[in-house]
Order: C-alpha cells, then sequence, then structure tokens
C-alpha cells in the first residue's frame, strides 16, 4: 500500500532535535526521513513550515512568515510542505511574500499554530491568510488539541473554534492537525458536521517503537480516539500523519493501521490526502504513482 505522510516536520527546532536525540530515537536528517519512507512505502511527505530565530524559541513572535522547512536548502520529490504563518508577522510585506512563495509548486498549504500563538483560529489576523487560501485553493492546517510546549495556552487550540471558521469560509478546506486530542469527541462533530473540515491523526503518541507499542496495547490510552474515530463515521476526512520527528514512522504506521479498519486504509493512507491538497498531486504524477 502507497502511503502518503499529511504531517511532518523538518526545520531547525530544538524541541524536536532533542525529541529524536532522546525518545524517538530518529535520525532527524533528510537522509533519515527519505530512509524510513522508502523503508515503509511512503510515497510523499508533507511538511509543516515552522521556525524559531533562537533555540528553543518557538512559538516565536520573531519567526518570519512565511516559515518554512528550514533543515534542508532544496526539497527532493518526496517532500512537499504548508507555509507557517506567524501572526505577530503577517503586515502587508508577509502577505505578499506568502502570495508569491504559494506560487510555488511545492507549496501546498497553509498552518496556523493555534494554541502555539495566542490568536483564535476566527481572530480577524487570520482573515486575510483565509483569503488567500481561497483564492490559490490550498488547505489551512490547524495545529488543534494539547501544545508540545508549555508555553501553548489550550484554550485557543480546542477543537470547537474551528467551527465558526468552518462555517463563515466554507470555500477553504481545513484540516485539523491531530485531530484535537484529547478532545477528540468534539474534534470528531467539527468534523462530522462541516463539509471543510479533515482531520490528521498525527502526533497522538511520542517516543520509540517500544514505548509506541506499549501505547498503542494499552486498552485505555486510546479508548477516546477509538471513540471519536467510530463516532465521527467519515473516514473519507481522516488522514495518516506521523508528526515526524516525535515518533518513528513505521511504529505510526502500525499504529494507525490497528486504529482504521481495513477497509478504509486506502483512504486514511493515501486518497483523502489528494483531495485535501490538490496541488500534491503532480508529485505524484510525477513519480509514477497511479492517481483515482
Ligand atoms: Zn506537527
Amino acid at each position: 500500500m502507497k502511503i502518503i505522510d499529511a504531517h511532518m516536520h523538518l526545520s531547525h527546532i530544538q524541541e524536536f532535535k532533542a525529541t529524536a536525540a532522546e525518545k524517538s530515537f530518529v535520525d532527524y536528517s533528510l537522509d533519515g526521513i527519505l530512509k524510513e519512507y522508502r523503508d515503509n512505502n511512503v510515497v510523499l511527505g508533507i511538511g509543516m513550515g515552522l521556525t524559531e530565530t533562537k533555540p528553543g524559541g518557538f512559538p516565536d513572535e520573531e519567526a518570519v512568515t512565511p516559515m518554512g522547512l528550514d533543515l534542508v536548502e532544496a526539497l527532493p520529490p518526496q517532500l512537499v510542505y504548508c507555509l507557517g504563518i506567524n501572526p505577530y508577522r503577517l503586515g502587508t510585506q508577509e502577505l505578499e511574500a506568502l502570495e508569491r512563495d504559494l506560487q510555488k509548486p511545492e507549496a501546498v498549504g497553509l498552518k496556523i499554530y493555534l494554541g502555539y500563538y495566542p490568536f483564535y483560529a476566527y481572530d480577524s489576523v487570520y482573515q486575510p491568510v483565509y483569503e488567500l487560501a481561497a483564492a490559490y485553493r490550498v488547505p489551512v492546517v490547524f495545529h488543534t488539541g494539547d501544545t508540545y510546549s508549555e508555553r501553548g495556552l489550550l484554550k485557543y487550540s480546542h477543537p470547537l473554534t474551528i467551527d465558526e471558521v468552518a462555517v463563515t469560509h466554507r470555500n477553504v478546506n481545513f484540516m485539523m492537525a491531530h485531530f484535537g486530542d484529547p478532545w477528540v469527541l468534539d474534534g470528531a462533530e467539527v468534523v462530522y458536521k462541516n463539509r471543510n473540515v479533515f482531520a490528521d491523526l498525527s502526533g497522538l503518541m511520542v517516543g520509540d517503537t517500544a514505548n509506541c507499542n506499549r501505547l498503542k496495547d494499552s486498552p485505555l490510552f486510546f479508548a477516546h480516539l477509538r471513540h471519536a474515530v467510530t463516532y465521527c463515521d467519515h473516514y473519507d476526512k481522516l488522514l495518516f500523519g506521523t508528526d515526524w520527528p516525535l515518533a518513528p514512522v513505521e511504529a505510526y504506521i502500525r499504529f494507525v493501521r490497528e486504529l482504521i479498519p481495513a477497509e478504509h486504509h486506502e483512504d486514511v493512507f493515501y486518497r483523502t490526502a489528494l483531495n485535501v491538497f490538490p496541488k500534491i498531486r503532480p508529485f505524484l504524477e510525477h513519480e509514477g504513482h497511479a492517481l483515482r
């Protein structure tokens, strides 16, 4: 089965480097991810643009919009990315830069870091971003749920806060990263109710293979998630993602394979990403992968 990883990272972020070195034990480099992708038949990764101006700075008020994948000079054909938004840097100049970058084939979406930056999804600061998303037909990805930094503020990243944006901007598709975990039942309702809201299943656990297996096999750790996935009952709106380097690719695939009924694997691991991120299609054609 061919797989698209709809959520990964490849940026100089101190917290990611520390997690790779101390928890997930992945090789956090371009070679490292390409090897894991090759070994697991992952044909494309969608990186979430993110930068910090000083080590440990994220969420960084100084980072320039748009934020990219600054761990690599040039992206190989197996990687595309979403342009990261810093709401403190969204003046005329930054919006022009954003629009310029949206014209690059490899810029396939926009990423807003709810909870890391203290603004709600429906805040007026983000309105120009939604207008660009509509004009360039790219989705907006929201961080939702737990923040991987104790400086985050959870009220901004609750999945219910996506509902109003989804209603106001029906012409834009939104992807709720992490399904709003741990508020996944609320996340499921927002996905279920709004035709333009999708969710990725990335970042639901952090660590090496042994820890991922321990959590995956625990009777209760993912009980809330199983409940939410079943309640949502829209497997065509869920996307596989790893949040690499937070966990090894193979261990994460095994977890999602067990979570999602087999008849929906094709949607979750591959097909839904083509609908949410239409700009990725030429990358897959180029690689010789059949499209439906
Ligand atoms: Zn992430």
